[in-house]
């Protein structure tokens, strides 16, 4: 992380957060060491938020191809690649720390390895796959930019790797703390190092030498917020909120297997929505 500096756009409890030049996007600084953050996630990391999106992924996947070999890096309980399982044709890997979330996936049948992403790239050289999943990880990892780049080693020619990561200081989430008058909530180090908007993590893969072949944002939870359903303020109301959406996914879904998909495609366009998606090609 040398020479990263920045306009400073919050001082968090933990450190500072700037937009960093050099990177494109938000981080903090100082950063945290390799052997702080292993020791945190081995024992006390524990976020366990099925994506409702995953079922897209799969079925926006199986648009490119139909079938082959997959591997989901942080896949946690393994719920992204039961839904790879369900569809046949596709041999799922999965690389977890936790150890008891990758005991949960290996009970679901799935080859898990259970090791940190530096060790990752140390003991799988050259072992490549048609299909790599990274969610909700690049924003827990010190150098996301040489992660993406080691990345391009691990996908086979006319792979699509797939990218998601949360939508922060997005401008849904910017009008509610002008309008309330509070700090960036959605901080939190040192789970948080790095902070993406749609144009921080374009930047950041672009430059690691991949092309975006199609980008999804998900449902803006902020919208809740924005319409007065405060679940930041009242914690309970957020299971409500998950589970409207749900309702309203599942009905699009019913009516047209696609209609979330493109939603999402939509929102990618104006930088609006929870999370980022990107499905992402070799350049
Ligand atoms: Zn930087």
């Amino acid at each position: 992380m040398k020479k990263c500096k920045g306009k400073t756009v919050f001082k968090a409890k933990g450190g500072r957060l700037v937009d960093c030049e050099k990177c494109g996007y938000i981080h903090v600084l100082p950063m945290y060491t390799e052997a702080e953050l292993e020791e945190f996630y081995k024992h006390e990391f524990s976020e366990s938020t099925p994506s409702p999106n995953w079922k897209d992924k799969v079925q926006n996947i199986c648009k490119w191809k139909k079938g082959g070999t997959v591997l989901d890096i942080g896949c946690w309980e393994g719920t992204q690649l039961e839904y790879f399982i369900k569809k046949k044709g596709w041999k799922c890997t999965g690389i977890e720390l936790n150890k008891k979330a990758a005991r949960k996936a290996r009970r679901k049948g799935i080859e898990v390895q259970e090791m940190s992403v530096r060790e990752f790239f140390e003991k799988f050289k050259g072992r490549k796959w048609d299909v790599i999943n990274v969610a909700y990880v690049l924003e827990h990892i010190i150098d996301p930019y040489s992660f993406m780049v080691s990345l391009k080693d691990h996908l086979k020619k006319g792979g699509i790797a797939i990218i998601e990561v949360p939508n922060e200081f997005n401008p849904f989430q910017l009008a509610y703390l002008k309008k309330h008058k509070v700090e960036p909530y959605w901080v939190s180090l040192p789970t948080h190092l790095n902070y993406f908007n749609k144009e921080g993590i374009e930047k950041l893969v672009k430059k690691a030498g991949w092309k975006v072949a199609h980008g999804e944002m998900s449902f803006p939870m902020e919208m809740f917020l924005l319409m007065g359903d405060d679940y930041r303020k009242k914690p309970v109301m957020g299971k409500t909120c998950y589970k409207k959406l749900l309702k309203m996914q599942d009905t699009l879904r019913t009516f047209d297997e696609g209609l979330v998909s493109k939603f999402h495609s939509s929102l990618f366009s104006a930088g609006i929505g929870r999370s980022t998606m990107l499905y992402l090609k070799k350049k």
